[in-house]
């Protein structure tokens, strides 16, 4: 079976054009980086079946970053019979930088120019004739995203991969030409494969050619020496790059011809005014953020309840419908609430917590019907399905707030955002690159550590992957939901959607201000320049976006029914059993002592010791188990819920009556609850994540990383606490913060103690 390899520039279409090639449904993102690893598939519509390699993102075969490395490692080594070129057509320049240098290789190209569609509803003009006769090579014309031009070009792919090729280089016109040609020889000579790719890298200095051929290198060495006038003392590797930008530019610039001229807008540059405006950037970045979170938690839908009550002397509409039937009832309930009218995402919330609970109660017959033992009915109704099925509720609000986050991505706007953040945050020492990672981490911190292997700095991937968790993920959301679900229903009057928006900004800034204080302190250094390209805006891709959802469905119905659940029994198990394994009551329990045994520790944070006694272990219980996976925390609260007897209570009236119940029970603080989630949020993530971040860092300073996660989340939480409880301890933290920033400028500066280097210290 034929190989072919795609290759190009991040976010010029690989992915697209992989799925469109083998029906996959690999994850395409509008990012740098979305494809790490590479990815296998195979096209069947030639005569032979042929297998298509999806490499990571590249833009030169200059091995700095470590995507770089496995995609010229992959057409080196594995000699993949084409190398299909995808190149953006509307940035076509910065495009066949990397296209001469893949033409270097003895290897098969042919390039794909991607993205026609967007040339033909600018109305530009693309000269793809013209190319090919100048680069040799095969050029079609495509849009993957459109299935265009696709049949043609695995043809002429094909067609060129019976042929073979033999290298040839744009920088044989060039002041380099001669010593190219020269150690082109030698290698050849020697039987090297590939001789003229290895020859220009050599020239260029590239490190890994250096080590591997040092006879040669003398060549090179002598002939810089040697070199009079112009080239003495010249850099190679840059005069070979501005080399290929001056070829570039005097042969192909004429094939691309833009309908508009110099200056003049597109729409999505328009578009790219307003949202990525230097002052206005980041406001509506939030308000958007918000908007997000108002359709998904919102329980008073655009604010019409408060905005009528505005003009109505407090009063908002008349939601009084209860007609006295249960069912009816619990299922208008549905659809409004004393606050206003649900939101998408609280509708489908309600709706899924009334199937939940009317499952659970069909259960609950189910096994009174049979007969079963009391423990067993214990194990099942409370054990098993108050934990799963309180997890589950959930699953409609992740799915909503996931579509949200997948449209952002997948019309390009989130990619914006990495370029506002970047240049707000840069002067502190955050990178629009280490962004695009945190970014992700709304989703799931698992890929999104796995994408900071695209961060060539080490340092910058070491804090990058510690401040990931911060982003608050799809596992953590139910927490966000259920405890501001809480306190808006108990406690103060906020709506619960601002509170979880606001809790979502608070982890994003917790992130960038441990950056910048990593920056400062043990990981100082330069920031890596940040060069992304920005596509133009397009509609978000129906498929794209149920792809999405549906990976996430599967991962979270997954997870429920096997983490969750085994970790739920454990937890019911621990909650009516005693050391010597006998049923009790919870007061005996093994998770009653385990948790008061940790009560003492979350005292300064609002949930230890000044809690009711009989309860107060509950939440310490509960961020315990939710480290094997964040959905825990709820699962736990479901269960004891049920174990301390909400079931006598009466049934659920809107979904999170169960958490609400036992947080009066237990007799916390609104504040002691923020702190709680600000724990949570920022505390160990879980296992997955965890191992996750533990094999994207340097062998050895994990513990680090781990020790940092507590140190922070202790710490946040207890000043939030303090501060939400008594606000002139405020005045007591601001004084330490200024201490602790007059101290480090000091020693940064070095006029006390020893000036810290810039190295090692994880
Ligand atoms: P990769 O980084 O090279 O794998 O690029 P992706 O396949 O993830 O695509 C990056 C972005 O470009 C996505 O938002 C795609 O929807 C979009 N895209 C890809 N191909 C085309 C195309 O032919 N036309 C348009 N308009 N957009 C495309
Ligand atoms: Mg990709």
């Amino acid at each position: 079976m034929r190989k072919f390899a795609l290759a190009g520039n991040p976010n010029s279409g690989k992915t697209t054009l992989f799925n469109a090639l083998t029906g996959s449904t690999a994850h395409v993102g509008n990012w740098p980086g979305v494809t790490v690893d590479k990815r296998e598939g195979v096209y069947k519509r030639l005569p032979e079946q042929v297998a298509i390699v999806d490499l990571p993102g590249i833009y030169s075969l200059s091995p700095y970053t470590p995507e770089e490395v496995i995609a010229r490692n992959y057409i080196l080594d594995e000699k993949p019979d084409c190398v299909i070129n995808i190149v953006d057509a509307t940035n076509l320049e910065r495009n066949l930088y990397l296209t001469t240098q893949l033409l270097e290789m003895d290897v098969p190209v042919a390039v794909a120019l991607n993205m026609t569609d967007v040339v033909q509803k600018n109305g530009d003009k693309l000269d793809a004739k013209a190319l090919e006769k100048q680069l040799g090579v095969p050029v079609v014309e495509i849009s993957a995203l459109k299935g265009t031009g696709i049949k043609e070009l695995m043809e002429r792919a094909y067609k060129a991969s019976s042929q073979g090729r033999k290298g040839s280089t744009v920088l044989a016109s060039s002041p380099l030409g001669h010593v190219i040609g020269d150690v082109t020889i030698a290698l050849a000579g020697q039987k090297v494969p590939n001789p003229l790719f290895h020859a220009v890298k050599l020239v260029e200095g590239d490190e890994l050619e250096v080590k591997a051929h040092p006879v040669e290198m003398e060549t090179v060495a002598a002939f810089q020496k040697q070199s009079a006038g112009s080239l003495a003392g010249q850099d190679f590797e840059a005069l070979a790059a501005d080399a290929r930008y001056k070829y570039i530019t005097a042969n192909f610039a004429g094939a691309y011809t833009r309908a508009k001229k110099k200056g003049e807008l597109t729409r999505s540059d328009k578009a790219d005014r307003i949202l990525t405006h230097r002052i206005w950037g980041i406001p509506i970045f939030l308000v958007i953020l918000f908007a997000m979170f108002h359709l998904t938690f919102g329980t008073d839908f655009l604010y019409l309840n408060t905005i009528v009550g505005w003009f109505n002397g407090g009063e908002g509409f008349a939601f009084d419908v209860a007609t006295g039937n249960d069912v009816l009832d619990s299922f208008t309930a549905v659809f409004f609430c004393a606050d206003g009218i649900s939101t998408p995402g609280a509708i489908l919330f309600n709706l899924m917590d009334f199937i939940t609970s009317w499952i659970g109660t069909g259960i609950a017959a189910g096994m009174e019907a049979i007969d079963a033992a009391a423990w067993a009915q214990g194990l099942v109704n409370e054990g098993i399905w108050g934990g799963v099925g309180g997890v589950l509720s959930f699953v409609p609000q992740i799915l909503t707030l996931f579509l949200l986050l997948s449209i952002l991505e997948d019309s390009g706007y989130m990619a914006r955002v990495a370029f506002i953040l970047d240049r707000a945050f840069r002067k502190f020492g955050l990178s629009g690159r280490a962004f695009i990672p945190m970014i992700m981490g709304f989703g799931c911190s698992v890929p999104a550590a796995i994408n900071t292997r695209t961060l060539a700095d080490d340092k910058e991937r070491a804090m990058t992957n510690r401040v990931i968790p911060f982003f608050t993920c799809g596992a953590k959301a139910p927490i966000l939901a259920a405890v501001c679900g809480a306190i808006a229903a108990e406690y103060t009057g906020v709506s619960p959607d601002l509170l979880v928006f606001a809790l979502y900004v608070f982890g994003m800034a917790m992130a960038i201000i441990m950056v910048a204080i990593m920056r400062q302190t043990t990981m100082r250094g330069e920031v890596a320049p940040f060069i992304m390209e920005l596509p133009a805006y397009h509609a978000p891709q129906f498929r794209n976006l149920m792809v999405h959802m549906w990976d996430k469905l599967k991962h979270y119905i997954k997870k429920a029914f096997t983490i969750i659940l085994a970790s739920s029994i454990v937890i019911w198990f621990l909650q009516n059993f005693s050391w010597q394994w006998q049923m009790v009551s919870i007061e005996e329990s093994i998770l009653h002592d385990v948790g008061s045994f940790l009560t003492w520790l979350c005292t300064p944070m609002g949930f230890g010791l000044q809690l009711e006694a009989g309860y107060g272990w509950v939440f310490a219980v509960a961020a315990v188990v939710g480290l094997i996976a964040k959905e825990n925390v709820i699962a736990a609260f479901y269960i004891i819920a049920v174990g301390i007897g909400f079931a006598d209570v009466g049934q659920s009236e809107d979904g999170i009556a169960e958490v609400v119940y036992l947080m009066g029970e237990t007799g916390i603080t609104w504040q002691g609850l923020i702190a709680y989630t600000v724990f949570n949020m920022l505390t160990v993530p879980c296992f997955a994540a965890a191992a996750t971040v533990k094999a994207e860092t340097p062998k050895g300073k994990f513990r680090y990383t781990v020790a940092f996660w507590m140190l922070t989340s202790y710490v946040t939480a207890t000043v939030v606490y303090l501060v939400l409880t008594w606000w002139w301890t405020a005045i007591i933290v601001a004084a330490v913060a200024a201490a602790f920033i007059a101290y480090v400028v000091l020693r940064n500066k070095g006029v006390i103690g020893r000036k810290v280097g810039s190295e090692n210290l994880f």
